[in-house]
């Protein structure tokens, strides 16, 4: 990585996919892996489009069971462009190989370039360079250039196509699972060079139309030529043959507009693909405000490092936004999304929403809050589903499936495929509630940064009060204890699903969920307080809450029952501590990488269930939510002395215990030790920029980016290492810089002014920019000031 670019020279076959993932190009609308546009899926390449939003479920019968999964939708594959010199082979099929490659994405522009020397049996040398982009302006668009040279004469045939065959065949795992979405409706060419491809998704129903104009140039001329039309079932295609000279130079323009019957005001997917392909200008058009968009975009995402030890953080930064904001950008807005985990770039998880938004929403907040909002309503629109789920699980209130896709039911696979056993195994992991703590808490943050009243009082409020009552509801009073306790759940540590004599029941008393069901029960209280009338009337009367119910809510946010042991270790569940120790030097010395030691395990005839070791942070989420006075307040407020020297001991505790096989549990590790151990944080926040770039899973990110770990760097830049967090009405800065990384130049919006954050040499300054917008109040150590458009405070750390 250079400063704004990502850049590949003759990458092994192995690294592909990897590749591919990293290279993707996209919008928030759409976005496709940066495959070579020749290249079908193979085994090396997986030329895969996916459109947020655009899921379909198949049923496959596995180890004599019927499961059914919901799947991000392959789209057809637009890249599809390639040529032959005379009478060679097609670029791509066997008898052509590519002599030299390089790759270069450029990050400010979003711009995919690859330049190759390729050559084929019958000794035909051909120079060839591709630029594409995914239009961040115009979200149904994206464009592909081929530019040929050759260094011999004669017929040049070029192939461009459209093509619906394609299957969700992206993830080793999942092969045995049904994968044919896609049902061919209409293949047809148009006029002007163009073809017209239109599937339906099997069940959803949902039309996915694509549309694409191919123009053929020679030394700079257009060559009107229409192209013979070449069609199968599912997949059209036009291809040109023309004379060329060596030297030459032949460009080739791929248009490509996509729309589906899920977009807003489309009643026909095909005719509005149509009409927007119609309004497209040239690629050099197209390109100028696809770069303009992107220019406005980073102006609302300003960092700069000046003078860091290590000048790789910056451009690994810039990649983790360029992706968060493929993924989730101003497209977003209105699509009824949520955050897929593994972004628009693979199939791994099958485009599932999780519980990761926990960790890009406050980076959206302060940068993009109409995103936030828009991520924010897809969970309020799938309420009643959660009210379902709910009532089905025998409580009241809202339950927010573990893994969430079209419709909001629970979406988490029955049984999953341990590729180290070669067994499937029934997947528990589902009983993961906190997930809907998860969307409370952003809701709640949301407010926090941005004071958005209307959100709160249309959908954040419902939300918050729903989950409570959920969270309330699950609570029972265990007489012995005098406390409340919550039973068979499984905490963000996915290692622990059951006991070692009851596996897959789910563990009593998970510390986070417990604590955090503590904290959302008393922001509950404070949510109905900060409506205005007669909306808070409104609400209380439209969900049935009774004083009864909120002094009960009251009762249980005082008697929480919080296991520790030893010596003010929080426990990560009730007796956790009396599991086995493992033997980590035996498993390392024996296996090497053993992030997944759940596989390892089972693939011994043993299971997970059975030791002190977890997944991933679990306890240490406590300290990665709750600023350390809040967490001590809550300890307080159940009346448990805890000592704050503990927390050094508990993440000692659990850091030893922890395999990271999430890429989840870096960040949070970083960000826990940020107070405690500077040195320590900062080589786990390197290790959390390293998860997608060096792909420290082993293979995982070919099957798409971690998403949430992209933005959790950003995240703990933002609010640990520079400490910019929203409380109340007050922009708080308490940084904990870690010299190394130089001087921090950070650019947020916070109720409307744009502000800058500099931290260096001990100071902090805030400036906010111009605008005709009230002061806003700063606090840092405990003092706070107000700060106008153009004015700049100074802070002494
Ligand atoms: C982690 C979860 C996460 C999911 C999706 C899993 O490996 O354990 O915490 O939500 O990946 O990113």
């Amino acid at each position: 990585m250079t400063n704004w670019s990502l850049r590949y020279e003759n990458v092994a076959p192995r690294w592909e996919g990897l590749r591919e993932a990293l290279c993707t190009l996209g919008n928030g609308y759409f976005a496709t892996r940066g495959a070579a546009p020749e290249s079908r899926a193979d085994g090396v390449h997986y030329p895969g489009t996916y459109i947020a939003g655009c899921f379909n479920r198949l049923q496959t019968v596995i180890a004599g069971r019927a499961t059914e999964n919901e799947s991000l939708v392959n789209a057809p594959n637009w890249l599809c462009l390639t040529f032959a010199a005379g009478d060679g082979p097609w670029l791509g099929r066997e008898g052509v190989e590519v002599l030299e490659d390089c790759q270069d994405l450029d990050l400010r522009r979003g711009v995919l370039t690859r330049r190759r020397l390729v050559g084929d049996n019958l000794g035909h040398r051909t120079r060839i360079t591709h630029r594409r982009f995914v239009h961040m302006g115009s979200a149904h668009l994206a464009a592909l250039e081929m530019t040929i040279t050759p260094q011999w004469s004669g017929r040049l045939r070029i192939r461009s196509e459209l093509d619906g065959t394609v299957t969700n065949s992206g993830v080793p795992r999942y092969r045995e699972l049904a994968s044919q979405h896609l049902v061919p409706v209409e293949a047809g060419c148009r006029a002007a060079g163009s073809m017209l491809l239109v599937v339906e998704t099997s069940q959803s129903h949902i039309r996915i139309a694509e549309v694409a104009r191919t123009r053929v140039f020679r030394d700079g001329t257009w060559l009107a030529a229409e192209g013979a039309a070449a069609e199968q079932p599912g997949r059209i295609g036009r291809e040109f043959a023309i004379e060329v000279a060596a030297g030459q130079t032949v460009v080739v323009e791929k248009t490509v507009a996509i729309a589906t019957s899920r977009d807003r005001a489309v009643s026909d997917a095909g005719a509005a693909a149509v009409a927007w392909l119609e309004g497209a200008g040239s690629f050099d058009e197209l390109l100028r405000q696809h770069v303009l968009a992107w220019e406005q975009l980073w102006a609302h995402f300003p960092v700069e490092l000046a003078g860091a030890e290590d000048d790789r953080v910056l451009p690994v930064l810039r990649l983790h936004i360029f992706h968060l904001l493929q993924t989730v950008g101003p497209s977003s807005v209105g699509l009824d999304v949520g955050v897929p985990a593994r972004g628009l770039h693979g199939e791994a998880y099958r485009g599932h929403v999780f519980w990761d938004e926990l960790f890009v929403l406050p980076v959206l907040n302060l940068r993009l809050p109409e995103v936030s909002r828009s991520l924010l309503e897809y969970r309020y629109y799938r309420l009643p589903a959660a009210r379902r789920a709910a009532a089905e699980a025998g409580h009241v209130g809202a339950l927010y499936p573990w893994q969430s896709g079209s419709d909001g039911t629970e979406q988490s696979a029955l049984v999953h495929l341990n590729p180290q056993s070669g067994r499937w195994l029934p997947d528990m992991t589902y009983r993961q509630r906190h997930v809907g703590i998860a969307v409370a808490y952003n809701v709640w943050q949301y407010h926090q940064s941005t004071g958005d009243q209307d959100f709160l009082a249309r959908y954040g409020a419902e939300i918050i009060l729903e989950v409570a009552r959920f969270f309330a509801s699950t609570a029972a009073y265990d007489r012995q204890l005098d406390r409340y306790v919550i039973r068979g759940v499984v905490g963000p540590d996915e290692f622990h699903t059951g006991y070692p004599d009851s596996p897959g029941a789910g563990i009593d008393n998970n510390a986070y969920t417990n604590m955090m069901t503590t904290w959302l029960l008393t922001r509950a209280t404070e949510v109905l307080d900060l409506l205005p009338e007669p909306r808070r009337t409104e609400l209380t009367q439209t969900l049935g809450l009774t004083a009864t119910e909120l002094e009960r809510w009251e009762h249980i946010s005082r008697r929480m029952y919080v296991p520790f042991h030893g010596n003010g270790i929080i426990s990560q569940f009730e007796g956790y501590d009396k599991l086995d120790e493992l033997d980590w030097e035996d498993y390392y010395a024996r296996y090497g990488n053993i992030r997944r030691l759940d596989r390892i395990l089972e693939a011994e005839g043993d299971s997970p269930n059975r030791y002190q070791i977890s997944k991933q942070a679990d306890v240490l989420m406590l300290f990665h939510l709750l600023p350390p006075g809040e967490l001590s307040t809550l300890l307080h407020r159940l009346g448990y002395k805890w000592p704050p020297e503990r927390v050094a001991d508990t993440i000692t505790y659990y850091l030893a215990r922890t395999s990271n096989g999430s890429a989840l549990s870096t960040v949070v590790h970083s960000w826990v030790l940020a107070r405690t151990n500077r040195e320590q944080a900062f080589g786990e926040f390197i290790d959390a920029l390293r998860s997608d770039v060096a792909d420290i899973q082993g293979g995982t990110t070919a099957e798409g980016i971690h998403l949430a770990a992209m933005a959790g760097t950003i995240d703990v830049l933002q609010r640990c290492f520079a400490g910019v967090e929203t409380h109340g009405d007050i922009l708080w800065l308490d940084p904990y810089w870690p010299s190394r990384l130089g001087m921090l130049k950070l650019g947020i919006t916070y109720r409307g002014h744009t502000v800058t954050v500099t931290i260096a040499d001990h100071t902090v300054l805030v400036s906010s920019g111009p605008g005709n917008l009230a002061p806003v109040r700063v606090g840092c150590h405990g003092q706070t000031r107000e700060l106008r458009h153009g004015q700049t405070l100074e802070f002494k750390l």
